[in-house]
């Protein structure tokens, strides 16, 4: 026999959790001005706002934070996550920074000018505000199918190279100092980018002689995905194939917090021995000694051990079997649901499960708000909150912790849902009483209208 899902590890240290009662989780929920990031995570049965540092460590990890080296200078644990980095990306010039945004903020500020163009298959939110922040011009250039929920297309995150091509001829390969494609690409629904498009993106920026950088964050899911659904990749190994990515590009940006399997941490990768040195020079200002870049040496012990699990075969299909399971589920329970289901997340279409709230009510909002009500799981809302009347959609992420939650915690969430969609016209919109500016999702507060 097989067993039909086979686990990749079993547990061995516990968390307690509680499920508060409802007339307590009302009131919880009021006193946090119906914004879900204002709540005590204690006060959370199932925490699903995101997948970013949330992981559980192995007993490789823990041992290794145990044998952290905290020499300022030269510590052995950053000999191991050195040689590590070295190993996945084949690049040789590393820089640890405390997480995937100080490696953004360090490359982009050494590396781009007022007036620029960065291009990118879509920006994650801190690398576009990074850009933005060093004076260039952030533009995002996915497929036209990513914009559609139910289309079946593979690889929804590729780029749209035509488009890319269109750029470069109408403002010039001079004025764009990077190509940035992120895989999987986060802020289309974790969506992968197949080898066949990243061949081609590379090829394109080669001969245009502009960088390609990758925002690495999910590399490891990426090339699952790759291995999974591309011709000819099936007899692959994870760690071949994201050499055969790595090598495509000229440098990477990594939050270790995702792919590294850490609760902190990040790095910056180069092939170029000159950039290195300028962004070196950027780190020590802002980060830290090269050596451990704004974190401790036990630390990046835990990352170079996480770095090489996460591109582990099993874990890998159990990780995201766990969420194409969750994505499942809720389709048969007919909750509209983004398709198919990414690397790291399940999307569920608020405006279609609460079809009598308009987008003007914050649909995505009131089904957050719905979820920790009903079940006391808290999720996160991609939709009108965060990005204004420019959002095309209101969806609510269910973003899956890695190694933290079993199939039990998993199937309470459709069960939820499921009692959410049937009754779905008790849910009430909301009116947002406080909060503006691009990052209002994170202190608007909101009341219940209508
Ligand atoms: C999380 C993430 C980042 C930023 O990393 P932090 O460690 O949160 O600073 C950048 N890009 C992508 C694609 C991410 O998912």
């Amino acid at each position: 026999m097989e067993p039909r899902w086979p686990k990749a590890y079993k547990t061995k240290v516990v968390e307690p959790i509680r499920l508060l009662n409802r007339a307590d989780r009302e009131t919880r929920l009021q006193q946090a001005g119906h914004n879900v990031f204002n709540l005590a995570a204690g006060d959370v049965y199932v925490d699903l706002l995101t997948d970013s540092g949330t992981g559980a460590m192995s007993q490789a990890q823990w041992a290794a934070l145990v044998e952290g080296d905290e020499s300022y200078a030269g510590s052995a644990s950053y000999e191991r996550f050195l040689e590590t980095v070295r190993e996945i990306t084949g690049m040789p010039h590393v820089l640890p920074t405390h997480q995937g945004r100080a490696a953004e903020h360090v490359l982009f500020s050494t590396l781009l000018e007022p007036g620029c163009i960065v291009p990118s298959n879509t920006h994650f939110d801190t690398t576009r505000a990074n850009v933005i922040a060093a004076g260039g011009r952030a533009v995002d250039l996915p497929i036209p199918e990513a914009r559609d929920p139910e289309d079946l297309h593979p690889f929804k995150g590729n780029m749209d190279v035509a488009a890319l091509q269109a750029l470069i001829a109408r403002e010039g390969a001079e004025r764009i100092p990077a190509v940035i494609m992120t895989i999987t690409n986060n802020t289309v629904a974790g969506q992968p980018v197949s080898l066949a498009n990243l061949r081609e993106v590379a090829a394109l920026a080669r001969e245009r002689g502009i960088p390609l950088f990758l925002d690495a964050a999910r590399h490891a899911e990426n090339a699952f995905f790759i291995r999974e659904r591309e011709q000819g990749q099936q007899h692959r190994s994870i760690p071949d194939i994201a050499r055969e990515v790595f090598g495509l590009a000229d440098g990477c940006l990594m939050s270790a917090k995702k792919d590294g399997l850490a609760n902190i941490g990040g790095f910056l990768a180069v092939h170029d021995a000159a950039l290195w040195a300028r962004c070196r020079e950027r780190l020590i200002l802002v980060e830290g000694f090269p050596t451990y870049g704004g974190l401790a040496g036990r630390d990046l012990g835990a990352v170079a051990v996480g770095l090489r699990e996460a591109m582990g075969l099993a874990y890998l299909r159990d990780r995201i079997g766990q969420v194409a399971w969750l994505a499942r589920e809720l389709h048969e329970r007919q909750i509209p649901v983004y398709r198919p289901p990414g690397g790291h997340a399940v999307y569920v279409d608020a405006r279609g499960t609460l079809p009598h709230i308009p987008a003007a009510r914050f649909p995505g909002q009131a089904l957050v708000c719905a979820l920790y009500v009903e079940g006391g799981i808290r999720a996160v809302e991609v939709g009108t909150v965060m990005f204004g009347d420019a959002a095309h959609m209101d969806l609510v992420r269910l973003a899956v912790p890695r190694r933290v939650y079993a199939q039990e915690h998993l199937a309470w969430v459709a069960e939820t849902l499921e009692s959410i969609r049937v009754r779905a016209t008790e849910v009430k919109g909301l009116q947002m009483t406080e909060g503006e500016g691009p990052l209002r999702h994170f202190v608007a507060r909101f009341r219940p209208v209508g």
